[in-house]
């Protein structure tokens, strides 16, 4: 069954309003007709199913048929601080972020960063929450994952230890601690905040200001990762050595 991820204010009781976009793709694009049965997502941890009973080019209307609360969101809520990236590979790692189960993402700008201005990191916010919706919505994710707007990051580091249980930056260079001991050594943190740096990596003194405010640097095995593949990486390993992946 589709699924959709619907503004708050689309259900009222048993009934659905949608509009824009998803009546169009509803009609148009899936050629939907009355009687047809969708899921739809509130943010809210419940799903509902409804049977469309109204389709016009504008809008569409239908009636909550039962509802359930949703059971495909991880136990351990995962923050990616991500380090802009060049080209697609932010959208990459939004992407394949979404259908791990990560909770938060965070754009960051680190010192080998291509973007260095707030302004110029928030411009394609737009585009990034349709890939992350479009990729909660084919994953069966429950929760939208929130997108927060660019930082840099010494000040993504202090949010990070104020707000998460564990906070992680992988760092190649790192050849004593490894993310499984760091694990092993916390019981089942329920949040665990990660840091990836971009392309060329982080600077020896960054990682000294992320250690400073508190973020354990790890090393995620002797093979060097693309900046885009080492989130979801080490958002599995996380996931799995957790009991998140089944
Ligand atoms: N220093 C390298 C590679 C950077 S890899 C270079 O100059 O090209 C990009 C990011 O992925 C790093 O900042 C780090 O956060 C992460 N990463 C990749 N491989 C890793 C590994 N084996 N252990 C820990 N972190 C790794």
């Amino acid at each position: 069954m589709h699924r959709f991820f619907v503004p708050r204010e689309a259900i009222n009781g048993n009934s659905v309003s949608l509009e824009g976009t998803i009546a169009h793709q509803l009609r148009n694009v899936l050629r939907m007709s009355p009687g047809d049965h969708i899921l739809v997502l509130d943010n809210s941890g419940w799903e509902r199913e409804v049977e469309l009973t109204e389709l016009s080019a504008h809008s569409a209307a239908g009636k909550v048929v039962s509802q359930g609360l949703c059971s495909t969101e991880p136990r351990t809520k995962i923050t990616l601080y991500q380090s802009f990236l060049k080209g697609q590979r932010f959208e990459f790692a939004l992407q394949k972020g979404t259908e791990l189960g990560i909770v938060e993402f965070v754009p960051v700008i680190s010192a080998r960063c291509v973007v260095s201005s707030l302004d110029d990191g928030n411009r394609k916010m737009e585009r990034w929450q349709k890939i992350i919706r479009e990729a909660a919505e084919q994953s069966y994710r429950g929760r939208l994952p929130e997108l927060a707007p660019a930082m840099f990051f010494r000040e993504a580091c202090l949010r990070a230890t104020r707000t998460g249980e564990l906070s992680l930056i992988p760092w190649e260079e790192e050849k004593t601690r490894s993310l499984r001991e760091v694990l092993e050594a916390h019981s089942r943190p329920f949040s665990v905040s990660i840091f990836v740096g971009p392309e060329g990596g982080y600077e020896a003194d960054e990682i000294a200001t992320a250690e400073q405010a508190g973020v354990i640097s790890v090393s995620l095995g002797p093979r060097i990762l693309r900046a885009e593949t080492a989130g979801v990486v080490a958002a599995s390993a996380i996931l799995y050595a957790l009991g998140d992946m089944g």
